[in-house]
């Protein structure tokens, strides 16, 4: 059993800095839980308070309903893995992976015995004797993770562990250790900037901005439902597309107006739309919710010029203006597009989300935004 709870925990740096503000967040027991965020919005922060590397300004943690802000870290049973690997260059990967449990006083078979199991977990066996700089990035990267391994900790930590390999290694890494949170059935939590990481590593996504939760979710229902104009544009990618629309009433249906097009609102989103007639609100289309209409004269369709094509070979990118806003979409790459073209997209009226002008919260109904909501912040709801 392994569950971490945050309550209401704060960090103020040399008490000048909040690098964290109320953070709220239960991880289940054998939970895999991704903290992302933009650089310094306070991810790292939260993962050292809970590592015991800071010490924690305000509320509480909680390491299966017992209290830890005062526990060192030594005894909170969480083994970390760091972006820079944090090897000793002067001992073998055996030593380097042996050492904590050297320092514990283990004894030596049972050391060799968890040295040998997360190596072979690890594929890294052949490699026990050499030194970390006879290692690739992805090797001494596993080695730190075995390190982790061989402790049998109660909750791995993971910071941004995969930002210094390379993209296509950066791939098999994050399939590595999903395979590894299933194999050890272990309760993690990892920070990264990276939503592609986020979203296919996690079982829920807590999304910061400025040291402050934004919303917490499985990644599917953050991508459908977004709480706000940040998390929405964050997660996915290309990013949902922010049009501003005036929000107009004829004939007891919506419209919504933005120069030279008009839409129809889907009749589902008609309800919570209305108190917003006659003033402008964001019209948020996923880049996969806008599809190519040959016809010029079809219904709600939005004209654009098309100012980059970036064909991918699965789906085209196509970067597009109105006559005023920028939108991207993501096409068939069967279709033939040219730079400057005139072209007609249709926008999936029923996937749009709408964020009010204002505070940017998701103008959604109660029902769609339930589950996964935090209670504290106030997500429009
Ligand atoms: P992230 O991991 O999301 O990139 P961090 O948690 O590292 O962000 O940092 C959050 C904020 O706290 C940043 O503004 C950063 O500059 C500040 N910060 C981090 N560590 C310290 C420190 N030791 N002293 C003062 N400010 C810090």
């Amino acid at each position: 059993m392994a569950k971490v709870e945050l309550r209401g925990v704060g960090k103020v740096y040399d008490g000048a800095v909040r690098a964290v503000d109320n953070a709220n967040i239960v991880v289940e027991d054998k939970e895999f839980v991704v903290l992302v965020g933009p650089s310094g919005c306070g991810k790292s922060t939260t993962l050292r308070m809970i590592a015991g590397l800071e010490d924690i300004t305000e509320g509480e943690l909680l390491i299966d309903s017992e209290l830890m802000n005062d526990v060192p870290p030594k005894d909170r049973n969480i083994a970390m893995v760091f972006q820079n690997y944090a090897l000793y260059p002067h001992m073998t990967v055996y030593e380097n992976m042996s050492f904590g449990l050297r320092i514990k006083k283990v004894n030596k078979d049972e050391i060799d015995r968890r040295v040998h199991e997360a190596a072979h977990i690890l594929d890294i066996e052949k490699f026990l004797e050499r030194k970390p700089k006879a290692l690739s990035g992805g090797q001494r990267q596993r080695v730190a993770v075995g390190r982790a391994i061989v402790r049998k900790p109660k909750v791995f930590l993971f910071d941004e562990p995969l930002s210094n390999l390379d993209a296509k290694l950066r791939i098999q890494m994050r399939a590595e250790i999903s395979s590894l949170h299933h194999r050890l059935d272990a309760t993690m939590i990892y920070v990264t900037h990276d939503q592609v990481e986020a979203m296919t590593m996690a079982d829920k996504i807590v999304v910061y901005k400025d040291g402050k939760i934004q919303q917490t979710g499985s990644p599917l229902h953050l991508y459908n439902y977004p709480g706000n104009k940040f998390v929405a544009g964050f997660i996915g990618s290309p990013p949902m597309n922010f049009l501003t629309v005036t929000v107009l009433e004829e004939n007891g249906a919506l419209t919504l107006g933005a120069g030279n097009f008009k839409l129809k609102v889907s009749t589902e989103h008609t309800e919570y739309l209305k108190k917003y007639v006659n003033k402008d609100v964001y019209l948020g289309i996923r880049p996969e919710d806008l599809s190519f209409s040959a016809d010029a004269g079809a219904p709600d369709i939005i004209p654009l010029t098309i100012s980059v094509v970036e064909p991918l070979g699965a789906d085209t990118t196509l970067w597009l203006n109105t006559k005023t806003q920028s939108i991207v979409a993501r096409t068939d790459p069967s279709y033939t597009f040219k730079i400057g073209e005139a072209v007609n997209f249709i926008p999936n009226m029923e996937k749009a989300r709408y964020f009010d002008k204002e505070t940017e919260l998701a103008i959604l109904p109660m029902q769609q935004q339930l589950p996964q909501q935090l209670p504290d912040i106030g997500m429009g709801i």
